[in-house]
């Protein structure tokens, strides 16, 4: 029998309609209001949607208006495609074929973009939130109940190591994901959770989910800054922020002597690499770090360090949350603990698979666990670390290099603000890593070498260090390691 349970925005605004929802500048909304705005709203789109298509794209930024479409869309059952908003109009392109989206609903700040897609896209309707706005609003059907496997949203990769894949989420995913999360971190009445992520990315729409599940208000920025962000975590309005590595980095660079408020009390760090030097400052100036590990295809978190390990176990991603379930393969066998191999995951989070991808489906999924692509291990008493990501392990010499561990070292040296290791073809050693650096001032070499030298054993010191003025990122701001050689 299919699993349903109640249209979760329309039970909210029931159980709490006067709780606070959405916070963004000087605005609020309660859960009451915000249920009828989405309602309206999805009596503007509906009848968009041309034929049979069940699935709409969404190319909009961090704004009330963002919330109310994809709301909106729920509210009809439609499924929602989101787009990465820095992306290139080819990038977008890709996707929005790739995903068969029968509308597009963007925001007025990427007109331009828009502009270039509406000329390869003549047959599929476009459409601002202002001409949205000004449509009249039918009394469309809203859905009474959501099938937990009924496909909620689609959200492809950042492609970091390849062509990005549309990710399928189902409501079932979302809901386990935001079960998963609370039964770590917990619930306290005063909880508000700062969303200073893209929407666009599952880090961003996570927190929606949690708000709509929990009856927590959302606190959305439309775009991240340190000085608004240390100021919202020292008022005590912030319980929770959702951050990842550079967005740490820069609220701590500029947090001064202004403690942040005791209320605050996590700050999930994800997406990426965590170094450990900027998990001992938080520590050190009491700031409640939990390092998170995650991806697309888990829908948000699938390990997360819980509160009272939090200092004991600095580093690790904690263990598998409670619907979750997460275990290293060295080939067939499951590794002894410290012994390092590929990260596999189940859960009922764990997304059913991806859109039109018959080849990487059958390469990631195996009796039910799903093969992340990144390499880890666990301690002995089942802590998660993740090394990093297997495409990007560097063999030297029959031994296996990290490169966010060269990364971490390069990143601890005062000139360098921004560092990328990637191995390079050698003769004698099979590949040798290569260490990529971006300093404000020009910097020696073999000052950094001698740096590497004294930290790293010396078979994973760089064999050459080169500055650049920019590294390569992708829409998520994440490095590209395979562009690296490029830059040679
Ligand atoms: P693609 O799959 O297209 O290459 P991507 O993997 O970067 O893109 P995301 O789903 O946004 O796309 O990122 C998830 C990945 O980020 C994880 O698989 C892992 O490699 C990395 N990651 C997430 N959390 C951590 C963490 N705590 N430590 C190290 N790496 C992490
Ligand atoms: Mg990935």
């Amino acid at each position: 029998m299919e699993t349903t349970t109640p249209n979760w925005l329309q039970k909210r605004a029931d159980l709490s309609p006067e709780r606070t929802a959405l916070i963004f500048n000087d605005q609020t909304w309660t859960f009451g209001e915000i249920f009828e705005i989405a309602a309206k709203t999805a009596g503007k789109i509906a009848g968009l949607l041309p034929g049979s298509s069940r699935r709409a794209a969404i190319l909009m930024n961090n704004t009330p208006e963002t919330v109310w479409v994809i709301y909106g869309l729920w509210q009809l059952g439609i499924e929602t495609v989101f787009l990465n908003c820095r992306l290139t109009a080819s990038e977008l392109l890709y996707q929005i074929k790739d995903s068969e989206t029968g509308l597009i609903i963007y925001d007025c700040s990427l007109t331009d973009t828009v502009n270039e897609l509406s000329k390869a896209l003549a047959d599929i309707p476009i459409i601002s939130v202002n001409e949205l706005a000004e449509r009249p609003a039918s009394e469309p059907a809203i859905r009474k109940e959501f099938a937990l496997a009924d496909v909620c949203s689609i959200m492809y990769t950042s492609g970091t190591t390849g062509k990005p894949k549309g990710v399928l989420q189902t409501y079932g995913n979302h809901w386990w994901s935001a079960a998963g999360s609370v039964l770590n971190i917990g619930l306290q009445e005063n909880d508000s959770w700062l969303c200073a992520v893209p929407v666009f990315h599952i880090s961003g729409l996570s927190i929606l989910m949690r708000s709509i599940i929990y009856g927590i208000p959302v606190i959305l920025m439309e775009k991240f800054d340190e000085k608004t962000v240390n100021r919202l975590l020292s008022s005590g309005q912030v319980t929770i922020m959702s951050a990842v590595t550079s967005m740490i980095s820069r609220m701590l660079a500029k947090q001064g002597d202004q403690p942040y408020h005791p209320a605050f009390r996590c700050l999930l760090a994800g997406g990426g690499p965590v170094p450990k030097p900027l998990l001992d400052i938080c520590k050190e100036r009491k700031v409640p770090v939990f390092q998170t590990y995650g991806m697309t295809e888990t829908s948000s978190q699938i390990a997360t360090l819980s509160p009272e390990d939090s200092l004991k176990k600095l580093g690790s991603a904690g263990k598998p949350l409670f619907p979750s379930q997460l275990k290293i393969m060295t080939g067939e066998k499951e590794a002894k603990p410290l012994e390092e191999g590929e990260i596999f995951v189940k859960g009922p989070n764990v997304t059913p698979g991806y859109l039109n991808r018959d080849e990487a489906n059958a390469a990631s999924f195996k009796d039910g666990w799903f093969s992340t692509g990144d390499l880890g291990f666990k301690d002995e008493e089942g802590f998660v670390y993740i090394l990093d990501r297997r495409s990007d392990l560097i063999i030297s010499g029959g031994e296996n290099i990290y490169p966010a561990e060269i990364e971490e070292i390069l990143l601890s040296h005062e000139e360098v603000s921004e560092a990328g290791v990637t191995g390079i073809p050698d003769e004698k050693w099979g590949h040798v890593p290569y260490g990529f650096i971006v300093a404000e001032k020009p910097v020696k070499e073999d000052e950094i070498l001698a740096f590497c030298r004294e930290r790293l054993a010396s078979y994973k010191v760089p064999k050459r260090i080169i500055q650049v003025k920019q590294l390569p990122r992708n829409g998520a701001n994440k490095l590209m390691r395979r562009l690296l050689s490029k830059l040679i």
